[in-house]
């Protein structure tokens, strides 16, 4: 790993103060502890399988530093631990009977759970990661159920965030699988960010950009090698994932490591895909299919001349906002459907300012053709990389019919008011079209 790298991105964190990656790191979790907290007391926080493989090492740890310690607090082992609100209400109320900073020893979830009970308890907290699956640790934020809805609840990122290489290249395969996919998805969402900021609807931060994007083909470069357990590739993985999560802290917002991949990801995940499945499907394979998805698109998208689009034609056309309410309306189901509604409604464009949208990008689009070209990899390869990383490429692996598929790449446009390709592809009219192309007898996923 790149020490500067992490330290650039550190110096414009608002949470996140310090972090440690290497083999052997949980021999410094002491140290790193004081260096964040003090002289404080700390409680281990884990499940039962966190808790051995590094939990109680952690306990040993800082008990050997003679740091006060309070009794750790153990979620079961299996089924598997869900961010469910139910789960933060029990820690909360475990926390607020002392004053201890929480270790979050896990993954995901239970990173997740620490997080937002901590900010609940006022208290910040620090994290020893036990698998590299997401780019959540040092992202702010939260995915959490409650009522039955997937939300990001507000809290900040861990202060402190330690990864033990020794650790993370025994955790289980899939979740190494997992986070591979969730930072290759890196690729399609800094060229919708690309877009974004051609178009002047989001602006890149070039500080930000670099953060992610000018080391993520070094990051995602050994799929296989990762699989097979080597731990330099882990120790980019971890990096590449870690970076992340500081870029969206340092951006305040999830656009440098988020676009419509994972509106795919999210409208499946809203949706309860694979939920029930034990363990339920992750959000990085999630993420993977969507690339692959958005990649076949853009390539659909990049065979076109789009400097020579009619604009009054399509602006004749364009629908007013209560039919766009009506379609979303028509598109989705309840839990989603509310939410959708606003993100669309949000992120509504008259006639008037589509004929602007697009007149910039006709003058635009010889040089944003050409910038898109460069930082995409082709569906195929992304496909190919996956495959090699042990994760899922299509969707029947992750239990999604073809028409179901199909209609995800005009429902999923709906959900977020993010600017991506789904919504160039929609204000061109050729979303459809395009989507029509991919699925044809010898289109990108007929061939798959
Ligand atoms: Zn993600």
């Amino acid at each position: 790993m790149s020490y500067e790298r992490i330290e650039a991105a550190l110096r414009d964190a608002t949470d996140t103060r310090s972090v440690k990656i290497g083999a052997g790191a949980l021999a410094s979790v002491a140290e790193i502890f004081e260096q964040n907290f003090g002289d404080q007391p700390a409680v281990v926080v884990a499940d039962e399988n966190t808790w051995e493989v590094a939990g109680e090492e952690v306990q040993r740890q800082l008990e050997g530093s003679g740091r006060k310690l309070i009794e750790p607090y153990i979620f079961p082992g299996h089924p598997t631990l869900y961010a469910e609100y139910l789960n933060i209400e029990k820690l909360r109320e475990s926390l607020e009977a002392h004053h201890a900073i929480p270790v979050a020893v896990g993954s995901g979830t239970l990173n997740d759970i620490v997080k937002r009970a901590s900010f609940e308890c006022e208290r910040p907290y620090m994290n020893v990661s036990t698998a590299a699956s997401m780019d959540g640790y040092t992202a702010f934020g939260a995915a959490i159920t409650k009522d039955g809805f997937k939300r990001t609840m507000t809290c900040p990122a861990p202060r402190a965030v330690l990864a033990d290489l020794d650790v993370l290249v025994n955790a289980p395969r899939r979740m190494t699988a997992s986070g591979y996919a969730d930072l290759l998805g890196k690729i399609t969402a800094g060229a919708d960010w690309i877009i974004a900021d051609a178009l002047e609807v989001e602006k890149i931060s070039p500080k930000v950009w670099s953060l992610v994007q000018d080391p993520l083909r070094e990051w995602t470069g050994k799929p296989a090698e990762l699989q097979a357990g080597d731990q330099s590739a882990m120790d980019s993985l971890i990096e590449g994932l870690i970076m992340s999560g500081l870029a969206m802290q340092v951006h305040q917002s999830s656009r440098p490591a988020s676009g419509s991949e994972h509106q795919f990801s999210h409208l499946w995940e809203m949706e309860g895909l694979g939920h029930d499945d034990d363990p339920p499907l992750s959000h990085g394979f999630k993420v993977g299919v969507g690339s692959i998805s958005i990649a076949a698109l853009y390539e659909r998208i990049l065979q076109r001349d789009l400097s020579k689009l009619n604009i009054e034609a399509i602006c004749q056309n364009w629908p007013e906002q209560k039919e766009v309410e009506q379609a979303v309306r028509k598109a989705h189901r309840p839990p989603v459907v509310e939410n959708a509604v606003k993100e669309s409604l949000a992120k509504y464009t008259d006639a008037d300012q589509l004929r602007q949208r697009l007149a910039l990008l006709k003058e635009r689009w010889p040089e944003l053709r050409e910038r898109l070209s460069t930082q995409l990899i082709a569906a195929d390869k992304l496909r190919t990389m996956l495959q090699a990383a042990g994760c899922p490429t299509s969707p029947s692996d992750i239990g999604l019919s073809l028409p179901e598929f199909k209609a995800t790449y005009s429902r999923a446009q709906m959900i977020r008011r993010r600017y991506t390709i789904l919504d160039l592809a929609r204000e061109t009219d050729i979303l459809e079209e395009c989507v029509e192309e991919l699925f044809a007898p010898d289109g990108f996923w007929a061939r798959a």
